[in-house]
């Protein structure tokens, strides 16, 4: 059977077509169960491909078992990262602590998965590529409820009519914005700002993360293996989000490279590659908290809905678990009552995971001399200790059995 038997054969089985905007995390997990579930699946990309590469990313807890679910956990655990040393200096570049990562992640030793963030995207998509209709370098460009569907109308000049719309397009997501209003509503600025990029790794670093801090200033360098690249990070306090450099490429290096003058150890050599560097990501560190998920036929997954900030490290598996969620809420019902359950069975969990900043999440970034110091303290005894167990958050919700039966209908377990 061709794809595109198949896709005709899906929209005969449900007659129901669905449209999701964003092919990162959230929008190719909601395909794979939509598509599981009987719904047509278009999804739309503004970029021209999967954007694979990128940082590390954790998937622990309950986002396990959803990619267990999708048949992918082998796939993963081969591209499991295995950082074995979290490595703190002070301000001059001498040692504070050396500990394993998951002391400080809580992630838990042999289960949880590291991988690269490209590794999962290129994962997600591999298992719905053949199901789902993908258009890249498209987007989204208005939406119209007034009908029986809803009507888009893309950025490329097509007009097409579904039956509900996700926004899977993260945390500056323009379906929300379209939809919801502007993002300042939603938008809970964390007190930083950060910058990520690649760069050579001269550094002989595997393996492995080493992060330099003073007051307000973190650096980090990430090896995931031994290759000759490093993900270089620079996190800074920023009370107020500087919405003048969001678009700016040009003022974000000059505001990075200003907050970071006269840094010690290898923090001129990271600014200098900042300069070079073509894949530099710069974001306010935030929170989006929405007091609903949904309006008529649309709804949002992933960072759109409910981002809780890299401080978490609970990006991706509230994704995952969103989306796995939304899909199996939707089969057998109607807009209405499944977008509601889907809100019931998962606003809990993502509160407790965007709880975690308020429960030490940021305590890696102390702003005062003090902070630091208690921090460094508190780091020298944990190197004393075994890694800590699992945080309750990242399990905090069993996954129902949704199993698709005849007619479109399912079982709930
Ligand atoms: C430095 C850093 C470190 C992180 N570390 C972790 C970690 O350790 N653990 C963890 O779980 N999470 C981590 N995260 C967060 C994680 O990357 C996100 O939470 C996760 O990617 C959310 O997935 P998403 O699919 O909802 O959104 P995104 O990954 O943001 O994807 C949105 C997609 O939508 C597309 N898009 C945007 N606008 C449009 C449009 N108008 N039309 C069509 N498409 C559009 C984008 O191109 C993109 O492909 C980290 C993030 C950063 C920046």
């Amino acid at each position: 059977m061709t794809r595109t038997d198949q896709l005709t054969d899906s929209r005969t089985t449900s007659g129901r077509t669905v449209l999701i905007s964003g092919a990162s995390i959230a929008g190719p997990a909601l395909a794979f169960w939509l598509n599981r579930y009987g719904y047509a699946v278009t999804v739309v990309e503004r970029a021209g491909t999967v954007r694979s590469g990128g940082y590390p990313i954790d998937v622990r807890g309950t986002a396990l078992e959803v990619v267990r679910r999708m048949g992918l956990l082998p796939r993963l655990r081969d591209a499991h990262i295995d950082l074995r040393r979290l490595t703190f200096l002070e301000g001059d570049g001498s040692e504070v602590a050396s500990v394993h990562p998951h002391a400080v992640t809580g992630g838990v030793e042999g289960k949880d998965l590291e991988v690269r963030r490209g590794d999962l995207t290129d994962a997600l998509h591999g298992a719905v590529r053949d199901d789902v209709e993908f258009v890249f370098g498209d987007s989204i460009d208005t939406l119209d409820q007034s009908g029986s569907g809803v009507d888009v109308t893309f950025s490329g000049g097509r007009e097409r009519t579904f039956d509900m719309v996700f926004g899977a397009d993260g945390a500056h997501s323009r379906t929300r914005e379209e939809v919801f209003g502007p993002e300042v509503q939603f938008h809970r600025h964390l007190g930083y700002c950060f910058a990520v990029f690649t760069m050579r790794n001269t550094f002989g670093l595997s393996h492995e993360t080493v992060m330099w801090n003073t007051p307000g200033r973190a650096a980090a360098l990430y090896a995931v293996g031994d290759d000759d690249e490093v993900h270089a990070f620079l996190n800074f306090a920023a009370p107020e989000p500087p919405f003048d450099t969001f678009a700016d490429p040009d003022r974000q290096r000059d505001l990075v490279t200003a907050i970071f003058a006269n840094a010690g150890w290898e923090v001129p050599n990271m600014l200098a590659a900042l300069r070079e560097a073509d894949d530099v990501f710069f974001d306010g560190v935030s929170q989006i908290r929405m007091p609903r998920w949904s309006s008529g036929r649309v709804a949002l997954v992933g960072d759109a809905a409910y981002a809780p900030s890299f401080l978490t490290g609970q990006g991706s598996s509230l994704a995952l678990v969103g989306a796995y969620m939304l899909a199996g809420s939707l089969a057998g019902r109607d807009h209405t009552a499944g977008f509601a359950a889907y809100e019931n069975g998962t606003r809990e969990f993502v509160a407790v995971n965007q709880g975690l900043v308020g429960s030490g999440g940021a305590t890696l970034f102390p702003t005062t001399a003090e902070a630091l110091e208690r921090r460094n303290a508190g780091l020298r005894d944990l190197s004393a200790m075994p890694p800590a167990q699992a945080r309750p958050a990242h399990s905090a919700l069993t996954l129902p059995e949704f199993r698709p039966m005849r007619g479109g209908t399912i079982d709930r377990g």
